[in-house]
């Protein structure tokens, strides 16, 4: 595996062009990878002319190295971002939005396999899951805000006789996004769509730990047609170029997507500058509630997906499941099995299930929670160490004797560690799942339909799954209750995040 991930490693030359460079990705596919700051259609170098590396968490060997934005390029693609929003996009009609925002998905359908092996690339999750999930989700999420971007209106309001009274949905102009590491495609789909669609420009932040394929969609928008302006894209690290978009006094919306304490700051930069609106999708400890009458080999599946998928790097992972007790034993030993024959390894392996975790820090931080569930008294049942001798592989993990109080049952882990405990009534389950400060998603198994409607209505959660795990369409809204966001994404509740209401009041006659 060491020689095949070495001969893996990316081939970089320079090309004629500046900020842009070929690497041949693990597939054999050569890739032109952009490594500049995307401002007004244009990749440029930053104003500092700073780079930084993007790493390649199987093999934690260098990629390439990318741009560093600071807040001065901030300020340059917020006045690309407003120019084109006042000088073009805001006079720009649904229709041709729309066109763009398909010509767009066309494009990405297009060079699918390359994004896909790129994502893969940078990181680390399987080939096989980029190709087949990541890449349709988020091609399907611009169609589906392709298709609202001219049916995007307000309402007559009735009044008094003499009045008349109707309500327009205008953009906000400059937006910008952050996001994490974790689905890098599929979150860029879910902020710049919309954005885009409700008529704002934006100013886009990928994760610093996952810059290429952003960088790569860019390059797609200028090629679909967008104008120049609309969508500028700032490689560089949170809290420079993201606490500089919280703070700008001319960005009007952030929609925020990562870990809860740089959410609050968010918040607080908002507050402390002109009030921008603000959306987060933040963190997750999501309970997955397993009834003694469900079909057990499929809960067992199900609950399996929930928390090891893409490496437990998931905000809705189901890394609390609850188990009724007279079925306990025998979901134990079917899950352990399961989680025992995931494979783990190179991802561009067509039988991997499990790639590296994105980063070392990650991987030390994942690892000294399951050092903290030990010294807590739960009882690890598997995993719990290293896979193999390079890059940030962790083995799936399954603790269980474990409570509430214990830190594991607490805080996100964010890897293939999961917390498997037995309850005995209905009213205990519903207590235990809610003593977390998060709400974002939770499951239910049952065959009893009454029961799964009635316990849905109880949980405190953004979704609510019954009998599956991890559902999400473009047409779904997706959110978290409690500490787990503020706001909705996808579906018809996105456009309210990206639109502001104006109410128009017109005398037809009422005398003063
Ligand atoms: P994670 O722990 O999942 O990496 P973070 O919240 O640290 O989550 O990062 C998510 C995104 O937020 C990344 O794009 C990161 O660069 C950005 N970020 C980190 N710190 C800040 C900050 N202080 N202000 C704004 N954005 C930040």
């Amino acid at each position: 595996m060491v020689n095949r991930i070495k001969c893996y490693l990316p081939l970089l030359f320079l090309s004629t062009y500046s900020n842009e460079e070929k690497i041949t990705l693990p597939n054999g596919r050569i890739s032109n990878v952009y490594t500049g700051l995307f401002i007004n259609n244009e990749f440029v170098d930053s104003v500092d002319r700073k780079v930084f590396e993007t790493i390649n968490p199987a093999t934690g060997k260098v990629i390439t190295s990318v741009a560093e934005a600071s807040d001065k390029d901030v300020d340059l693609a917020v006045e690309a971002a407003a120019n084109a929003f006042n000088d073009v996009w805001n006079h720009v009609d649904g229709k041709e939005r729309g066109r763009l925002l398909n010509k767009l998905a066309d494009l990405m359908e297009r060079d699918l396999e390359e994004l896909a092996a790129l994502e893969t690339l940078d990181n680390g999750k399987p080939f096989y899951s980029a190709k087949t999930y990541d890449l349709p989700s988020a091609i399907s999420c611009y169609r589906y805000f392709a298709g609202w971007c001219d049916k995007i209106h307000g309402k007559v309001i009735e009044t008094q006789h003499d009045k008349f009274c109707y309500t327009r949905r205008e953009p906000f102009g400059v937006c910008s996004a952050i996001i994490p590491w974790n689905y890098p495609l599929e979150m860029q789909a879910w902020k710049m769509a919309p954005t885009l669609a409700c008529g704002n420009t934006i100013v886009f932040k990928p994760s610093e730990l996952t810059p290429l394929t952003a960088l790569k969609v860019a390059a797609l928008c200028k090629e679909a047609g967008f104008p120049k302006g609309v969508v500028n894209v700032l490689s560089g690290f949170g809290p420079i170029v993201g606490a500089a978009i919280a703070s700008h006094m001319k960005i009007n919306k952030v929609s925020f997507t990562g870990s809860n304490a740089v959410g609050k700051s968010i918040l607080k930069a908002s507050a402390d500058s002109n009030l921008k609106n603000v959306s987060l999708e933040l963190g997750g400890k999501s309970p997955n509630i397993i009834f003694a009458d469900s079909d057990l080999d499929q809960a067992v599946k199900w609950a399996h997906m929930g928390i090891f998928y893409d490496s437990g790097q998931c905000c809705c992972a189901g890394s609390r499941v609850y188990v009724e007790d007279s079925i306990y034993d025998k979901f134990i030993n079917k899950f352990k099995e399961h989680a025992l024959n995931i494979k783990i390894g190179d991802p561009f392996h067509k039988d991997t299930y499990q790639g590296p975790q994105i980063s070392l820090q990650q991987f030390n931080k994942i690892m000294s929670h399951i050092e903290t569930g030990k010294k807590e008294g739960a009882t690890l049942l598997i995993g719990g160490e290293r896979h193999g001798e390079q890059g940030y592989f962790i083995k799936p993990t399954i603790f269980t004797n474990v409570n509430e109080e214990m830190t594991i049952m607490q805080e996100e882990i964010f890897g293939p560690v999961v917390s498997v405990s037995k309850f005995k009534t209905i009213e205990e389950v519903i207590k235990k799942a809610h003593l977390t400060k998060y709400g974002l998603a939770a499951a239910v198994f049952t065959k009893d339909i009454t029961r799964a409607i009635k316990i849905s209505n109880e949980l405190k959660a953004g979704t609510v799954w019954v009998n599956c795990y991890n559902l999400v369409d473009a047409n779904t809204p997706f959110g978290g209750y409690k500490e787990s966001g503020i706001g909705r994404e996808l579906g018809k509740y996105a456009l309210d995040q990206y639109t502001q209401v104006k109410t128009v009041q017109i005398n037809l006659g009422i005398q003063m």
